[in-house]
């Protein structure tokens, strides 16, 4: 089969269109045949050797795929070979014609899903969930502000919790990112490279402040987060990609919270209930995964270069 290898980190160029084997499933395992897969920012970070997570090399990059069952290995009770499924997390990496997973990373696909949408579910929709559930504990009725809510995490977030009942206010850079998350459900929308929208986003919420704040860009953010919050409040650094310097202070006065939020903490039974919850809501029509832009599999590199630009409208995937 075909799959992309990065033989040693580095910029986009590293990854390379080359011949493998194909997979075959062990026992407990089982062989999607990717129809999509996902493009997530923590793929680039790991292939320019900025993450902690360092890979065996040569490395095939990609945690979420959608796609058909080929094989399956002995014990495999949920899946036979057709099935439409997706993965979140994966054993020989996403970006591939096949793609290596255990049994408990695969998961029905929901009919009323393409398996673009379904490359576009494992790590996005599972953050979001973690971050405002497990993390954040939010309730309905609170208000939640989606800091950066034109992304796969973001639209992800906003769909959440409108379906969950949530007062919500997301922000995005674009004219049609902001058009985007008031589509998916937002309340209200407001454009994070405009003066002052901080002050729109206290007037949104009657000057009480937001109970959650789901952040993705915390280096940028996270000290005005910490003025937007209601008494009580909740700020998840979902995305950091540098240093900030806050007052502690603010968080005293409000017995306010940060909660770091890393989904590969996720023990198995979490991402269990996760997945297990977020599809109802698939099957209900509430969740639609966002599919903004789809490259060929030989162009992966420019799609982590696109993934890493300005202007987001949901999800990048890959196609073999
Ligand atoms: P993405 O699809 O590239 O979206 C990035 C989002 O950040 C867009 O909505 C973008 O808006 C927004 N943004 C840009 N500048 C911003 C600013 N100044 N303030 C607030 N938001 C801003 O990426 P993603 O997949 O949604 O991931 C978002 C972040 O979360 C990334 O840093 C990623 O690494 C991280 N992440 C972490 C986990 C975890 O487990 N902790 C899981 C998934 C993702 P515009 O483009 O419209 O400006």
């Amino acid at each position: 089969m075909k799959a992309i290898l990065v033989r040693d980190t580095g910029g986009p160029e590293v990854m390379k269109l080359e011949t493998v084997p194909d997979p075959k499933p062990g026992p407990g395992q089982v062989v999607v045949k990717v129809e999509a897969a996902g493009v997530n920012p923590v793929d680039t970070y790991i292939r320019a050797g900025i993450s902690y997570r360092k890979p065996d090399m040569p490395w095939t990059p990609g945690y979420d795929a959608g796609g058909v069952v080929k094989a399956v290995g002995s014990g495999v009770k949920s899946y036979k070979p057709g099935d439409r499924v997706y993965t979140a997390r994966t054993v020989s990496g996403a970006y591939a014609e096949l793609v290596l997973c255990e049994e408990h990373q695969v998961h029905r696909l929901s009919d009323k899903l393409t398996f673009a949408q379904g490359a576009s579910i494992g790590v996005p929709y599972g953050a979001a969930h973690r971050s405002l559930y497990g993390r954040a504990k939010g309730v309905r009725g609170e208000t939640v502000l989606v800091h950066g809510a034109s992304g796969g995490v973001g639209t992800a977030a906003v769909q959440l919790a409108r379906a969950g009942g949530f007062t919500v206010i997301g922000t995005a850079g674009t004219d049609e990112g902001l058009a985007l998350v008031l589509k998916e459900g937002a309340h209200h929308a407001l454009n994070h490279r405009e003066p002052d929208y901080e002050k729109k986003i206290a007037e949104l919420s009657g000057g009480r402040g937001v109970n959650v704040i789901l952040e993705m860009l915390a280096n940028v953010n996270l000290r005005r987060d910490l003025d937007l919050l209601a008494p009580r409040g909740r700020v998840v650094v979902i995305g950091s990609r540098g240093a900030i310097e806050i007052d502690p202070r603010a968080t005293m006065t409000k017995d306010s919270a940060i909660l770091g939020m890393s989904l590969m903490n996720s023990s198995a039974e979490e991402l269990s209930e996760i997945y297990g919850d977020l599809v109802k809501g698939f099957d209900a029509g509430t969740l639609r995964p966002i599919v903004g832009r789809k490259f060929p599999l030989t162009e992966a590199p420019k799609a982590h270069a696109a993934v890493m630009e300005p202007g987001a409208r949901g999800k990048i995937v890959l196609i073999p």
